[in-house]
């Protein structure tokens, strides 16, 4: 490792072992009997280092004075061994690695490896790399300080005394041991993730909170009321019980944490078991928990919902997604990487769906169009499909608002520009087969078309963004023409830019779906609606304001993957 080569290749720094070795025949060997071994950090530092410790007082294992003067030369010069200096700069250097490499530097001699046992620099490695921010020792004290008591709520058995070992030991708990068994043994799960709940879909972020690793499904409030918070609820959590064993919990249900599994399947997939999937029944059966379900779901009850249709829907959701409560598979996702020219900040949104509900959407830019991505979804259109795309190179001049009540005029627009994009694409195809053609009959690889055809490119998409900056700050009057059905009156009554767009639509099990023309209007930087003019509805979308921890992408390509990937794992 580059690490050890740096610190070990130089000068005395080569008797460090040998004085090591030394040092350990005269202690017997007695304190360090662990086996090296290769990849993880978990055994920097050894076993042991059990003691009592003040929590504010840095305690520094395998401090070595400093060589007497006589050691150091004739003229006193500047030491060159990382042994030399004194073990709280060491302690601040080794603080200030990655902790995955830790390890490899506890292998250099046993001064190191005793001095990797300060927790301080476990303590740093857990606050920098993950974002702990929690004391261990106070945590007793203050209490576990979190955003929602509920997730981590010790089970209250636990306090009548009979099942203390129940209580996570953090008395005795290091930081060594929570970086080690719970943050880097956990660490691929972080971030967001799509769970297989067939057409449902979901939206889980995995994150560091407090010591505790949790799972959060987000839900989106109830129909139809976009523009209030997201809703979450633990799905798992994961914990040191005590030292060196990480505790993975369930939380589904009503009656507390309770013994569960995680299994990293693969890069970018992992999947959840309950191994007491009795804790998520209730005594009054499946009617009590239908009930449940549905006041926490939709927050009302199945005699409020008087159509028909849609009762049929939801007992549908009902059965469909309890057959998943012991066992749920979960894909990874990214948040769209956004750009300065992008027409708002792509990210994530609540929309309404009819008779569906709420659903969560995906807002991405690329180029000339803008595509809505199902995150969640239903019988009709499953998660993963694309339920609208813009096509920001055809921007919708609305009539007056006087004869935007008009259907059919609004119709008549839409449709002439659906003849214009249909053209447009027909000639495109046309220049295409012909720019094949003479690249065929030339022998010379073709540099000067391609050329020009990317000039071409750039210019239409420049065109694109001139509309939408021009554009931007001007607001009409908005409002939904006869006819048109909307889940919430309360949509916005002014509008910035309206676009043409296709919206996604299928017969139930995702028959013949089709895309159908509409209309993409933007409100403001949180809210767009879409005219569906073939389903005469609306849908109101209004942004989903969390900030998801590592959720960004690695690069524009992996975001592209993603996108890719999971629509064609949509069912
Ligand atoms: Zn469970």
């Amino acid at each position: 490792m580059a690490v050890c080569a740096r610190l070990c290749g130089v000068g005395p720094a080569r008797g460090c072992r040998r004085r090591g070795a030394a040092r350990e025949q005269r202690r017997g060997g007695a304190a360090d009997s662990e086996p090296d071994t290769d990849t993880d950090p978990e055994e920097a530092g050894g076993g042991g280092g059990a003691g009592e410790e003040d929590e504010d007082e840095e305690r520094i294992e395998g401090g070595r004075p400093a060589p007497p003067p006589a050691e150091a030369g004739p003229a006193a010069r500047a030491p060159l061994s990382l042994l030399e200096l004194p073990p709280e700069l060491l302690v601040q250097i080794f603080g200030s690695l990655p902790g995955t490499d830790l390890p490899s530097l506890a292998r250099v001699c046993t001064t190191f490896r005793r001095i990797l046992r300060t927790d301080t620099i476990w303590r740093r490695r857990c606050r920098e790399e993950y974002g702990v921010c929690e004391n261990l020792r106070k945590l007793e004290i203050t209490g576990v300080s979190c955003r929602d008591v509920y997730a981590k709520r010790i089970n209250p058995r636990v306090k009548s005394g009979r099942f203390m070992k129940i209580l996570p030991d953090y008395e005795h708990m290091e930081y060594r041991d929570v970086y080690t068994c719970l943050l880097h043994r956990y660490r691929h799960i972080l971030g967001l993730w799509q769970p297989d709940i067939g057409p449902y879909g979901g939206l889980l972020n995995v994150v560091v909170d407090g010591l505790f690793i949790i799972g959060w499904m987000y839900l989106p409030p109830h129909d139809p009321h976009v523009d209030d918070p997201m809703r979450f609820k633990p799905l798992f959590r994961i914990h040191l019980m005590e030292r060196k064993c990480a505790t993975v919990e369930c939380m589904y249900g009503h009656k507390g944490p309770h013994n569960g599994h995680i299994q990293i399947v693969k890069k970018d997939e992992f999947s959840t078991k309950c191994n007491q999937t009795d804790h998520h029944r209730m005594s009054g059966g499946r009617q009590e928990e239908f009930r449940t379900w549905l006041r926490e779901e939709w927050g009302r009850t199945l005699e409020d919902i008087f159509h028909e249709h849609m009762q049929e829907l939801i007992l549908m959701k009902f059965i469909y997604t309890s057959q998943y409560d012991n066992c749920l598979t979960y894909r990874r996702i990214y948040l769209p990487p956004n750009s300065p020219d992008d027409l708002i900040k792509p990210g994530l949104f609540k929309g309404t769906y009819g008779s569906h509900g709420l659903e969560i959407v995906m807002l991405s830019f690329h180029g000339k169009k803008a595509k809505g991505t199902k995150i969640t979804g239903d019988p009709n259109i499953p998660a993963g499909q694309q339920t609208v795309e813009i096509d920001l190179a055809h921007p919708l001049q609305l009539p007056d608002i006087e004869n935007l009540r008009d259907f059919s005029e609004l119709s008549r627009i839409v449709l002439e520009v659906q003849e214009q994009v249909r053209r447009e694409e027909q000639e495109e195809e046309q220049r295409q087969e012909e720019e094949d053609r003479s690249q065929q009959a030339a022998s010379q690889p073709a540099a000067q078309p391609l050329g020009g055809e990317g000039a071409k490119g750039e210019e239409t998409a420049a065109g694109a963004e001139g509309v939408a900056q021009d554009k931007a700050p001007a607001s009409q009057p908005f409002v939904l023409p006869m006819g048109v059905i909307s889940r919430n009156e309360d949509y916005p009554r002014t509008c910035r830019i309206c676009f043409y767009g296709t919206g996604l639509i299928a017969g139930h099990g995702f028959t013949s779906p089709e895309r159908t023309p509409g209309v993409f209007v933007l409100f403001d930087d949180d809210r767009f609606g879409f005219i569906w003019l073939e389903l005469k509805s609306f849908s109101l979308y209004s942004r989903i304001k969390v900030s998801f921890q590592n959720a960004e992408a690695p690069s524009r390509e992996a975001f592209d993957e993603m996108l890719k990937n999971i629509q064609s794992l949509a069912p």
